[in-house]
C-alpha cells in the first residue's frame, strides 16, 4: 500500500497500526482501544495529524528536534551522502569523509579536554558503550576490580539491558530482571519531591554527598564511575539545586573514579550552552550524546571521551571488542554535520541563552500562580510544572501517581499542545528555534489546559 500517494482514512490507519505495530513504552491493549494519533507532517515547531489538527510540539519530538522540523539543509546533506556513499563500516581499519568531519567538529565544540568520539545509533547504545568502555578502561589500567558504576534513582539512560540498568526507573527494572550486577543507585537531587523542609542548597549538598558515602560503602578500589544527567529529563525535568554539581565535581576530583555526564538531552544547546556540563561547570571524563546531535533527523549517537581516558585507553586497551554495524553511519554523520551547522550559523545557542530561555522562564513562572501548580521551574529550554491539590504542602493527589498528569496531558493533546507528563509532573522541551510569540502560545495553551484539568479533577473529587 502506498500511503504517501494517497493517505487512507485515519480509522483505517489506526486499525492497521493496532493490528501489527507494538509501540515502545505503551500499554498496547489500552492504545488499541482508542487508536493512535497519526502524525503526518511537521514544520518549524508544529506537528500536523491525519485529521488536519495542528499541534505545537512542546517536546521537540522526544527532546531531540532542536533545529525544528522541515530543515532542507539536513535533507540535502543526507541526499548528497546517499548518492556518494550510502554505507560503509568503520571496522576494517577504514574511515570515510563524513565521520572524519563530524569527529573533528565534535572535538571542536566539546569542552577543551575532550577530543575523541566513539559512535553508536541511539542514546541507549551509547550508554551500553559507556559500561563496556569504563570497565575495559580500568581493566586495561591494571585495575580489573574497578567495575561498579554508581547511578541515580529515577535517572534515565535508555532502554537496552545495560542502559536500563544504569537508569534508576524501578518500573523498568521490574521487567526483565534488571539491573545487571555492579550497578548501584543513589538518591536524586529532586528538591520539590523529596526536599521536605530543607533549604534547596542544603538539600543539594546532602544529595551530592551520598556519592561520597556510596564510594566508601563499596570501596573506592571497586568503583569505576558515577553517571548522571546534568538535568534529569525523563525523570521529570529534575533541575538540581546550584549546590549539587560543584559538590559532585569535588568528590570526583578527590576520588579515583570517572565522571560520566549523560548529555543525551542537555547536549546541543538545550541549556543555553553546547552542553549541560558547560552550564553547570562540570568536567566529565565521558559524555554520551544522541538526540540533538542530528535533531532526530536520522539516528546517531556517540560517547565523547576525555583526553585522560582516551590516552590510557589507546595506549593500553588493545582491541576494544565492541562496535555497531552502523557506528559512524555516513548518512547520519552528514545529517548531524548539517544540523550542527544550522545551530552555529543561526546562533541558536546564543538565542536560547539570551532570548528564549529568559523569556520562557518569565512566562513559565507565572503559571506557578495557578491553583493546580506547586512549582513551575525551567532551565534553558526545559521546564516542568508540578501538579498538586495542595500547594503549601506540595501534597500528592489521592489517586494513583500519574492520574492527574495523564488528565492534563490529554487536555493538552486535544487542544493543540504536546506537553508530556511524568507522574504528576508536566514537562516541556521545545525546539530551540521557538520564537517568543510561539512561547506565548505554548504557555497560553498550557494555562488553558491546566484550567480544564482542574475542572476535571474537581469533578472527580480529586481537588477540593
Ligand atoms: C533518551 C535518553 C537516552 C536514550 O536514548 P535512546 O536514543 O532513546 O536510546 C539516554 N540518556 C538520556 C539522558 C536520554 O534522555
Amino acid at each position: 500500500m502506498n500511503f504517501m500517494a494517497n493517505l487512507p482514512p485515519t480509522e483505517e490507519l489506526q486499525k492497521l497500526d493496532a493490528a501489527h505495530h507494538l509501540h515502545p513504552f505503551t500499554d498496547t491493549k489500552q492504545l488499541n482501544e482508542k487508536g493512535a494519533r497519526i502524525i503526518t507532517r511537521a514544520d518549524g515547531v508544529y506537528l500536523y495529524d491525519s485529521e488536519g489538527n495542528r499541534l505545537l510540539d512542546g517536546m521537540a519530538g522526544l527532546w531531540c528536534v532542536n533545529v525544528g522540523y522541515g530543515r532542507k539543509e539536513i535533507l540535502e546533506a543526507a541526499m548528497r551522502q546517499m548518492e556518494q556513499l550510502p554505507y560503509y563500516n568503520t571496522f576494517f581499519q577504514t574511515s570515510h569523509p563524513p565521520v572524519i568531519a563530524l569527529s573533528e567538529k565534535l572535538a571542536s565544540i566539546a569542552p577543551d579536554h575532550i577530543n575523541h568520539v566513539f559512535y553508536a545509533n541511539s542514546g541507549s547504545e551509547a550508554n551500553d558503550t559507556v559500561v563496556r568502555m569504563v570497565r575495559h578502561y580500568w581493566a586495561s589500567m591494571g585495575k580489573p576490580d574497578k567495575k561498579v558504576i554508581i547511578a541515580r534513582k529515577n535517572g534515565y539512560h535508555g532502554s537496552t539491558v545495560a542502559a536500563a540498568s544504569l537508569g534508576g526507573m524501578t518500573g523498568m527494572h521490574a521487567q526483565g530482571g534488571l539491573p545487571i550486577p555492579d550497578i548501584t543507585h543513589i538518591d536524586q537531587p529532586y528538591w520539590y519531591g523529596e526536599g521536605g523542609d530543607m533549604d534547596p542548597a542544603e538539600f543539594g549538598l546532602m544529595r551530592a554527598r551520598l556519592l561520597e558515602a556510596e564510594i566508601d560503602r563499596i570501596g573506592e578500589d571497586k568503583v569505576a564511575a558515577f553517571i548522571a544527567e546534568p538535568i534529569q529529563g525523563a525523570g521529570g525535568v529534575v533541575i538540581p539545586p546550584d549546590s549539587y554539581w560543584p559538590e559532585i565535581q569535588r568528590i570526583c576530583d578527590e576520588r579515583e573514579i570517572l565522571l560520566i555526564a549523560d548529555e543525551v538531552i542537555c547536549g546541543f544547546g538545550r541549556t543555553g550552552n553546547w552542553f549541560g556540563t558547560d552550564t553547570y561547570g562540570i568536567k566529565p571524563d565521558l559524555m554520551p550524546i544522541a538526540k540533538g546531535l542530528s535533531s532526530g533527523y536520522l539516528p546517531i549517537a556517540g560517547v565523547l571521551v576525555s583526553d585522560r581516558v582516551a590516552e590510557g585507553f589507546i595506549e593500553n586497551a588493545g582491541e576494544f571488542a565492541h562496535g555497531y554495524t552502523y557506528s559512524g553511519h555516513p548518512v547520519s554523520c552528514a545529517a548531524a554535520l548539517a544540523n550542527l551547522e544550522i545551530i552555529e550559523n543561526e546562533h541558536l545557542i546564543d538565542g536560547v541563552r539570551d532570548r528564549a530561555a529568559p523569556y520562557l522562564a518569565e512566562k513559565w513562572a507565572q503559571l506557578a500562580d495557578h491553583p493546580l501548580i506547586g512549582e513551575a521551574r525551567t532551565k534553558g529550554l526545559v521546564g516542568a510544572l508540578e501538579l498538586t491539590p495542595d500547594k503549601a504542602a506540595r501534597a500528592p493527589f489521592a489517586a494513583s501517581k500519574g492520574t492527574a498528569g495523564l488528565i492534563c496531558r490529554e487536555h493538552c493533546f486535544n487542544n493543540g499542545l504536546v506537553m508530556r507528563h511524568v507522574g504528576d509532573t508536566m514537562i516541556i522541551s521545545p525546539p530551540l528555534i521557538i520564537t517568543n510569540s510561539e512561547i506565548d502560545e505554548l504557555v497560553g495553551k498550557a494555562e488553558k489546559c491546566l484550567d480544564l484539568a482542574l475542572a476535571e479533577l474537581k469533578d472527580r473529587g480529586l481537588y477540593k
